[in-house]
């Protein structure tokens, strides 16, 4: 009798739900997620404990198990995992914020203002620098000149970053501090525009503007600071909890230890290493740093360059450009420079991330992978990538496959760019440019990103430019080479689950499913309901990461 009583309660207990902990209940949301295959599940809770997603699901199944968690009303607001950019540039885009900041200015004239204002602001400043021009969109069909920016600034030199980060715009202070004239060759790898008298016009190009460089003080380890700070913080103001960090030197390294042994970091951080040089060999002493800090940080990855970009022309392509019949861009390293390189990374164990624009650039990195790969077999399971995969040549895109390579694309480059890359290769080429359908089907990995401070960080902006294929004011309508379209999931993936993948990171992060970090964003679209064309205008209202708030809309 007693024996068969213990058997029934035990029976009991067996049949009885697991008690789970829970400390964290967000009820009535409008929530979406993919599955670890990629399809999208709806739900109305989730259920957090310590960090990491106990369940989804309705509010009747998660709210009887939540106990004494604490319960935040959602209040029917859209939630999305956490959105991962797997390719900014983190502290540059704070020193974006704290300069001047030509992004969006639309006129030569708007932008001498801003520089003005700024200097006028800045008394002190011994070098007045910034980003963001863009000629193509001033419509000043050249580069503007040293004597431009000198009717802005004179007493000070001048230093502005084109907003490709491929091209910087000097003043007339700033050249002669640099010492370049008339005498002064064009660098391996770059140019110096210059004027019909043949002195430098203002304006350096990829390599050249190393010329400049040199002479621009460093940011002091306060300014460091103050840009980490201002990129994080608008990070998290725009749904990102996790970004790449295409390209570290050690300072930044040593930064962001720093700021993950203080629970600084408001979004997980996948550095990547810029070159195998001494700051890889200090770096990489003790081999990859993986999941540093409850996963907010990851060092495994060494970034290299195969060219420079369209807009400037820097883009090495296999055939001269449209719009410059002499001029087929530059490669910055020869292929058995770029293989000794990778070779060098895949060695010590570390993924590969290549930047490449041009379609002579992306071929460049695939033979250079592939005879990377007969050296280091190992190496092709470390999910390299191609950053941009932007031009690519049509019989070149299912190499992709067998190299077993990540293409880590920016979709607003596509609708930024549209008008003035058709102008720079013509309608055959670009067939393979921005061509992320190509690859979705045949099964390459899009890892979604914005290259930011090209573009903006807001992830908003690259689900709209991924889906519609049109810019801010609906053009074109219809989309530009909408067969390119990806649909609202494949957008979503891109900048979730399949960002994760390109970080070896896709079983702890880039869904909510049971056991991930519990990384979330609500907002007030809903991008699979509403009108595409209302995507890009998305604010973020609340961003959690690790079950953490670290933003909240002001109303
Ligand atoms: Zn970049």
């Amino acid at each position: 009798m007693k024996h068969s009583l213990r058997l029934s309660l035990l029976a009991l207990l067996a049949l009885a739900p697991a008690v789970q902990a829970a400390d964290l209940l967000v009820d009535n949301v409008n929530g979406y997620t993919l599955d670890s295959h990629g399809k999208l599940q709806h739900f109305q809770a989730l259920l957090v404990d310590q960090g990491k997603v106990v369940a989804t699901g309705s509010h009747a199944e998660l709210a009887s198990r939540a106990g004494d968690a604490k319960v935040i009303d959602g209040h029917g607001k859209t939630l999305l995992p956490g959105l991962i950019d797997a390719h900014g540039h983190v502290l540059e885009l704070g020193y974006a914020r704290n300069s001047v900041d030509l992004v969006g200015t639309k006129s030569l004239g708007e932008a001498l203002a801003k520089v003005k204002a700024y200097a006028t602001a800045h008394p002190d400043a011994k070098w007045i620098l910034g980003s963001g021009w863009n000629q193509e969109i001033w419509k000043l069909g050249r580069f503007p000149t040293a004597k431009e920016l000198d009717t802005a600034v004179a007493d000070r030199p001048v230093w502005l970053s084109r907003v490709d980060g491929h091209a910087g715009w000097a003043n007339s202070a700033a050249i002669r501090l640099a010492a370049v004239d008339k005498a002064s060759k064009d660098p391996g790898g770059g140019r110096i525009e210059r004027d019909a008298g043949g002195n430098p016009a203002g304006v350096f190009v990829d390599g050249a503007t190393a010329l400049i460089n040199a002479k621009v003080p460093p940011p002091t380890p306060q300014q460091k600071v103050a840009a980490l700070d201002a990129a994080l913080a608008e990070m998290a103001s725009v749904g990102l909890t996790g970004v790449g960090d295409a390209g570290i030197d050690l300072a930044n390294y040593e930064l962001y230890r720093q700021y993950a042994d203080q629970h600084k970091l408001t979004a997980r951080i996948y550095a990547m290493i810029l070159g195998t040089g001494d700051d890889f060999d200090t770096i990489s002493k003790n081999g990859p740093l993986i999941g540093y800090g409850n996963d907010f940080l990851t060092v495994r990855t060494v970034k290299l360059f195969a060219d420079g970009a369209l807009g400037s022309r820097g883009a090495a392509m296999l055939a001269p450009y449209s719009d410059d019949p002499h001029n087929r861009g530059l490669l910055f390293l020869k292929p058995a420079e770029l293989t000794a390189d990778i070779g060098k990374a895949l060695g010590k164990g570390y993924q590969v991330a290549i930047h490449a624009i041009g379609d002579h650039a992306n071929r460049e990195v695939l033979d250079s992978y592939a005879a990377a790969y007969k050296t280091h077999p190992d190496g092709i399971a470390l999910r390299n990538r191609v950053e941009h995969a932007q031009i690519v040549s049509l019989e070149d895109i299912p190499r992709f496959v067998p190299l077993r390579l990540i293409a880590s694309m920016q979709p607003t480059h596509a609708t930024s760019d549209m008008n003035m890359a058709e102008d720079r290769i013509g309608h055959e080429r670009i067939k393979g440019a921005y061509a992320w359908q190509r690859f979705l089907k045949q099964g390459t990995i899009v890892a979604g990103g914005s290259d930011f401070p090209v573009e903006s960080p807001n992830p908003f902006y690259g689900l709209y430019s991924a889906i519609t294929r049109e810019d801010h004011a609906g053009q074109p309508p219809g989309g530009w080479y909408p067969d390119q379209d990806m649909t609202p999931a494949e957008a979503l993936r891109a900048f979730t689950l399949d960002a994760a993948y390109a970080e070896h990171a896709e079983k702890t992060l880039g869904t909510l499913e049971p056991g991930k970090w519990a990384d979330f964003i609500l907002v007030d679209h809903d991008i699979f309901k509403d009108p595409a064309s209302k995507i890009w205008n998305t604010k973020v209202l609340q961003t959690w990461v690790g079950g953490k708030q670290v933003y909240a809309a002001k109303d």
